[in-house]
């Protein structure tokens, strides 16, 4: 069966790869309501290919936001059903100026595709949409395929919960699996057996009613920038541990046998730094740099702004000063209850001489997936295969936050099959995702419905 797949994927590999920069072509920035009809654009590709790829069904489906794209190959009932999530939004792309090549016009070099979405999440869900392909032109499908591509993951999947509520029915499935993560290396594959949450605030601080002349009123006034900056600052203590009362109470103790296992994990501290350009690594003390992006909440100032920013010299007393803040977090924190202790805490220590307005985006909770299901046994055979190497199971520093609304609505669990790596400047300028781990998820995905099918039959 293998060689099939390889000589199918080999015959189509410029074909599959032309396919998925027609897709990265569409700036479907969900943020921005400018791109309403990219959205739409987007997802009405999306579900062509779908179409063009073996899918008996697609449909373009709406929500009160961007639309969703749902489609199945169904081969037999009594088979066992994957669920394939992915997302066809991006993030916004600014600044601009730090992009080697546009966006949107990906450009391949040295072996990588840069554009916005390469790696997150275009270019790994189109990987399934290309094993179905495999597997469906081979006749060698073993499992049903259903497809489930939201258009709001950048933004917080504000839609997707009462999508999945609504069309339980169709979206019935014995596993779930999402290739929106990074892997260890190429060399060192891994599988994500871990999310975490999110809480994500805003909060605005207003001192004078309006911007003043900072010499005829520098010294008497509270300046909102400064008080902002000194309430950030206040937030993490000299051991870099986070000092809002109430914040760690929930946090799992991760048993030491885990962090022993991480520890196992390859990591070159050397490399991690030259790759950012950093001389030194900051983090709470007492954990590990993987620990710290794993197993460990933390909370990231993500854009403060206030004043005048624009060319030249202007002397101003500014009005307000405002910064988004959002935590991630861990077992068992709550979402909702550390959104409110940051609400909280933020209103609590302004002086008097501001007032702080704080408001709430979004959210979600952390997640973790067993090592023992029969989903994260296919992914590792899977992996095992055309790796040649067993996965090392590690937990993943980002947030997806419907993960914890799939599986409670769908009541299967969820497996991360990520084929990215953490140098893929997700988010970032330069997005990029390397050829050959696209052409290998391809490789390996198949596997997955193979080995899956049949532990799901044995039981
Ligand atoms: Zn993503």
């Amino acid at each position: 069966m293998p060689t099939v797949w390889k000589e199918y994927q080999e015959k189509n590999k410029e074909r599959f790869l032309n396919e998925m920069l027609d897709l990265l072509r569409i700036p479907s920035i969900s943020a921005k309501t400018e791109h309403k009809s990219d959205m739409q654009k987007c997802a009405e590709l999306v579900k062509q290919r779908l179409l063009d790829s073996g899918c008996d069904k697609a449909e373009v489906m709406t929500t009160e936001g961007c639309p969703v794209v749902y489609g199945e190959k169904i081969l037999d009932k009594s088979k066992p059903t994957v669920l394939v999530y992915g997302h066809y939004d991006v993030q916004p792309v600014e600044p601009l100026e730090l992009w080697h090549s546009g966006p949107f016009e990906p450009t391949i070099k040295e072996g990588k595709i840069f554009a916005r979405g390469s790696a997150d999440d275009k270019g790994q869900f189109y990987m399934h949409v290309k094993a179905l392909e495999t597997m469906v032109k081979t006749n060698t499908l073993s499992t049903n395929i259903k497809f489930l591509i939201e258009g709001e993951e950048e933004i917080g999947s504000p839609n997707l919960g009462k999508f999945v509520k609504d069309h339980k029915q169709i979206l019935k499935a014995d596993v779930i699996l999402i290739s929106d993560s990074s892997l260890l290396s190429m060399e060192n594959p891994s599988l994500d057996i871990g999310m975490r949450g999110l809480s994500y605030i805003e909060i605005e601080v207003t001192g004078p009613n309006r911007d003043l002349h900072s010499g005829t009123y520098g010294g008497a006034v509270a300046n909102p920038i400064t008080i902002l900056a000194k309430m950030i600052a206040s937030v993490h203590d000299e051991n870099n541990h986070i000092t809002i009362p109430g914040f760690y109470d929930d946090v799992a103790t991760v048993p030491q046998e885990e962090r022993e296992q991480m520890a196992r994990a390859p990591y070159n501290e050397q490399h991690y730094k030259e790759d950012l350009g950093v001389t030194e690594l900051w983090g709470e003390k007492g954990y590990t740099t993987s620990e710290r992006t794993g197993i460990r909440p933390t909370l990231e100032v993500n854009g403060i702004w206030g004043g005048y920013s624009g060319e030249g010299a202007k002397t101003v007393l500014p009005s307000k000063a405002s910064a988004k803040i959002s935590a991630r977090l861990v077992p068992n924190q709550s979402s909702e209850k550390i959104t409110e202790i940051l609400l909280q805490y933020f209103k609590k220590i302004a002086p008097p001489s501001v007032t702080v307005k704080a408001s709430v985006h979004h959210g979600g909770e952390p997640y973790m997936t067993p090592i023992d299901s029969k989903g994260y046994k296919a992914a590792s055979k899977a992996i095992e295969t055309t790796f040649g190497k067993l996965p090392i199971p590690l937990r993943g520093g980002g947030s997806i936050p419907i993960c914890t609304i799939l599986e409670k609505e769908l009541g299967v669990k969820i497996i991360f099959m990520g084929f990215g790596l953490d140098t893929d400047n997700l988010h970032s300028p330069n997005e990029k995702y390397d050829i050959q781990n696209f052409y290998k998820g391809i490789e390996t995905i198949p596997y997955f419905h193979k080995y899956f099918a049949i532990t799901e039959t044995i039981g």
